[in-house]
């Protein structure tokens, strides 16, 4: 692998390795990335992907890793981290270069994220921020928007955060009772939302709203919320879960909060359309991250029944163990084929809604499979907090409920049925 600067991209990419590998001093702590798949290369991966994935491991190693469980312990990652980040270049990597981010594609982002999985990180949205927030802004904003936001958040010193759901509505996301009510050159905001993802850190928060009251899909907006002194706006709880403790994941308030309507993404009814042609590369998103997790459970219990010995040998040498060892490879290596194609698809602008839906679903129902039998696998080990696979195990199970629940996904995909 080169150490030297090297541009990931021909023309306008700013992807830096010599950055990101400016943060490599526990380069030798990153065991947990192995893949155990050896054999197998996604058709996508290329060498320059490749250096960027080192580059990545060796950040997530040294700057994410190490304080892994207090971020566990205080519910959040810390604000420091999205700075470093940005100064690594791993933020908003997609984006064009002339609104700050790395000019790089959806494999760059891919990669940064697979690699933060595969090293175990855990509950930090960055994926929230860099691959569903600044999409949106790049899509539906207007230039002046994208220049005063992007940048800041491809740097770390502003946060993104999307907010869709609320206490009476989640899955039928036309009933949300948040209204945006016009007032001379404002919209005033009223109403509240859970389980935002980066809630806390937050500076600028897509808030899906009623913007017409009474007209289901078409009624919505999308309107961009900046927090700072803001009297209108309030975080409510940083909410504690089953799984990924490190998360924030919160309550937000809005009290006759004033956002101007220049704030407004789009036009105006257009936010049910928007969030229905943004939503694919978020659950193809969460469809990756299964495959990773799964194949790190994966890689974690075969370390585990090669080491444990019951009844004078080996629990991998039990048949139940090999044969169960060997059903969950093959369900994972499914799964990354399967994935593998919706990713060139996506690049190549092919990636329908149902397929997106298919991946999402079945990828995260194979990783909670996959991991709670690995955790059967470990024994009572299994079960005890010290060892990873029963983070891995509480994690996993989120992963079948946000981006649209999996049953809403047989939904969507069943409407493609005729
Ligand atoms: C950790 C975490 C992070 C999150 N981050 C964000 C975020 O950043 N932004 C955001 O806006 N939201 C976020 N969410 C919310 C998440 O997207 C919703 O929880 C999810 O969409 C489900 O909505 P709900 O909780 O209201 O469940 P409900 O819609 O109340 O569903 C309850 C049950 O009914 C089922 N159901 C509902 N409708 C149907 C139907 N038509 N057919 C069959 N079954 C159905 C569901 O599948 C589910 O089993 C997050 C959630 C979690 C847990």
């Amino acid at each position: 692998m080169s150490t030297g600067s090297h541009r990931l991209l021909a023309g306008d990419a700013v992807i830096n390795t010599q950055t990101l590998l400016s943060h490599q001093t526990l380069a030798e702590a990153i065991s947990s990335t192995m893949y155990i798949y050896d054999t197998y290369e996604s058709p996508w991966q290329d060498e320059e992907l490749g250096m960027l994935r080192d580059a990545c491991a060796k950040f997530f190693a040294s700057e994410c890793a190490p304080h892994m469980e207090r971020w566990r312990e205080q519910g959040e990652v810390d604000r420091e981290l999205w700075r470093t980040a940005g100064q690594a270049g791993l933020l908003l990597a997609e984006i064009p270069s002339q609104y700050g981010g790395g000019g790089g594609s959806y494999l760059h982002e891919t990669v940064i994220l697979e690699e933060m999985h595969a090293a175990g990180i855990s509950g930090w949205g960055v994926q929230v921020h860099s691959q569903i927030v600044a999409p949106y802004l790049l899509h539906y904003g207007s230039e002046e928007q994208k220049q005063r936001w992007l940048p800041k958040m491809a740097s770390g010193e502003l946060v993104g955060a999307i907010a869709m759901t609320e206490p009476n509505t989640g899955s039928d996301l036309q009933s949300v009772a948040t209204t945006a009510v016009r007032d001379g050159d404002d919209y005033i905001i009223n109403g509240s939302k859970t389980y935002i993802t980066n809630g806390q850190h937050a500076d600028l928060v897509i808030v899906v709203a009623k913007t017409g009251p009474g007209t289901g899909a078409k009624g919505l907006s999308l309107i961009v919320a900046e927090t700072d002194a803001n009297p209108g706006f309030q975080r409510g709880r940083n909410l504690k879960k089953m799984g990924m403790p490190a998360a924030d994941t919160s309550e937000l308030f809005f009290e006759d909060c004033r956002v101007p309507v220049s704030n407004r993404l789009g036009e105006e009814g257009k936010g049910f359309i928007q969030l229905m042609s943004q939503l694919p590369q978020e659950r193809l998103n969460i469809a990756q991250a299964a495959v990773v997790m799964a194949e790190r459970a994966i890689a974690h219990t075969l370390d585990y029944v090669k080491e444990r010995k019951a009844f004078g040998q080996r629990v991998l040498d039990f048949q139940n163990t090999k044969f169960g060892m060997a059903e969950l490879v093959t369900e994972t290596r499914i799964g990354r084929t399967f994935v593998d194609r919706c990713l060139m698809d996506h690049i190549e602008g092919k990636l329908d809604s149902a397929t997106a839906s298919m991946a999402k679903y079945w990828c995260t129902d194979m990783q909670c499979r996959v991991v709670d039998e690995c955790l059967q696998f470990h024994g009572g080990a299994g079960y005890m907090d010290e060892y990873e696979i029963s983070r891995m195990y509480t994690d996993a199970r989120v992963q079948k409920i946000y981006g649209g629940t999996n049953e809403i996904m047989k939904e969507l995909i069943s409407r493609t049925l005729g």
